[in-house]
């Protein structure tokens, strides 16, 4: 009999290696109430060959199949549900409470379980705040500035803005107490005014965590899955072509640009560092103090492997990541295969070990490479100067980034008592800690 340990009551057998899934739950497929320009769902539901007019919600069936399967092909002690669009509010507040139903029925006694939802906020009302609050669940608010920022993409049917839908949202949040972040797209007018966006989430949203997504997306994202783009239509880092304002560029005009990434990050990075750290969670910056202390760093586009986080459609088809909803990247069905042979398939292993094993030498060689591992694989479609292909899009803004942030990282990890391992100041703080 093998050696036992304990968690919040649940019984582990130490040899068992830990099984913990992740997967965005796309409940409602790409339904959503508004029409965002940069959206990368909303194509979806013709690329995956859903059929036209069937509905794109999860049946109860599959519900109940979903929750059950996710909860007993885990043995962690706690299990994190994660609900994502399109817009998973429009199924109404009635769906998730038959959600939580669910997952009370098949919950193993001492485990517990969290749900996130990310929405666009138009919907919340009074009852959502009320359910939100007492289920516990953490909301990710998608925000992109204040109103002139925001209204420029993020807009309805009719190309009205949604600030004001959105703000009514953020009151009914605080209204109820419920935890949230806000999400933010970087684009290319949000990507040039950082301290207006930044100021506005910490002084008029109150936000308790700030996420900030680059928004990159070559033309033919619609329908090229990544790793799969015409070699003649990758482009060497800096030719003009892979600037978003230019006519001919190889992205879509709404991106942010490599440069404009970098000084975006580098200038909220200094106003956090002077005024607000300690006090407002960035996660990019605290998860870069991992990076320079050794650590595996918490975020995926950072660290070494991907593969951990599934996404699954309303239908039961599940694919290797959230970013890769492509049929060259499903894994397979849940009616027809087990979530954790797919989760754990070797298909989806080497996925995950692709991450750092195709990175082009530049990569390789790069002195930040510890921090940044060429983020995230759907960004690697330009070359390097040497005409290696998979490079990051991002590179020259992630460098700014990585390069400016190095030595107030290293004191920071200092401060905290812990030796540096990583960047330009790494010998110095280990003799120091010797
Ligand atoms: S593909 Fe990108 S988003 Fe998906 S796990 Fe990898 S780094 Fe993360
Ligand atoms: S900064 Fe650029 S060269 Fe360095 S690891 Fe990241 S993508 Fe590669």
């Amino acid at each position: 009999m093998s050696q036992k340990t304990q968690h919040f009551g649940q019984t582990l057998p130490l040899n068992e290696p830990a099984k913990r899934m992740s997967i965005m739950t796309k409940p409602i497929g790409s339904a959503c109430n508004i029409d965002c320009s940069y959206c990368y769902y909303l194509s979806k539901e013709e690329l995956l060959g859903h059929e036209k007019g069937c509905s794109s919600q999860m049946s109860p069936d599959m519900l109940e199949h979903y929750i059950k399967s996710y909860i007993e092909q885990q043995n962690y002690p706690e299990i994190v549900f994660h609900w994502q669009g399109g817009e998973p509010t429009l199924l109404g507040v009635n769906f998730f409470r038959d959600v939580v139903r669910l997952q009370k029925k098949y919950r193993p006694k001492g485990v517990k379980i969290e749900n996130n939802l990310q929405t666009n906020g138009t919907l919340l009302n009074d009852e959502w705040g009320k359910f939100l609050s007492k289920n516990n669940f953490m909301v990710g608010l998608s925000l992109d500035g204040p109103e002139m920022i925001h209204n420029t993409y993020r807009t309805n049917r009719s190309g009205r803005g949604t600030f004001k839908q959105t703000m009514r949202g953020v009151e009914v949040l605080h209204k109820y107490q419920v935890n949230f972040a806000t999400l933010t797209c970087v684009n290319n007018i949000s990507g040039a005014n950082p301290l207006e966006v930044y100021r506005f989430l910490r002084d008029v949203v109150r936000s308790p965590q700030m996420q900030f997504i680059p928004i990159v997306e070559p033309k033919s994202f619609r329908d090229t899955a990544p790793q799969h783009w015409p070699e003649s239509e990758v482009l060497f880092q800096g030719m003009p072509e892979t600037e978003p304002s230019h006519p001919n560029s190889i992205v879509e005009p709404w991106c942010v640009s490599a440069s404009q990434w970098g000084t975006f990050l580098c200038t909220i990075f200094d106003e956090w560092l002077e005024n607000d750290i300690g006090q407002v969670n960035v996660p990019y910056f605290e998860a870069c103090v991992e990076s320079w202390m050794g650590r595996v760093n918490p975020l995926c586009v950072f660290a070494p492997m991907c593969g951990k986080g599934l996404a699954i459609e309303h239908n039961g088809d599940v694919f290797a990541c959230d970013h890769y909803v492509y049929p060259e990247y499903k894994l397979g069905n849940i009616n027809d295969v087990a979530l954790e042979d797919l989760q754990f398939s070797k298909g989806q292993q080497e996925f995950g070990n692709a991450k750092e094993g195709t990175l082009p030498k530049q990569c390789r060689e790069c002195k930040y490479q510890f921090a940044c591992f060429g983020e995230c694989p759907k960004n690697r479609f330009i070359k390097t100067l040497e005409g290696e292909s998979g490079l990051n899009y991002l590179c020259g803004g992630w460098k700014q980034f990585f390069t400016h942030i190095d030595p107030y990282i290293s004191m920071i990890v200092a401060t905290m008592g812990y030796p540096v391992h990583k960047g330009i100041n790494a010998d110095a703080m280990k003799i120091r800690f010797k």
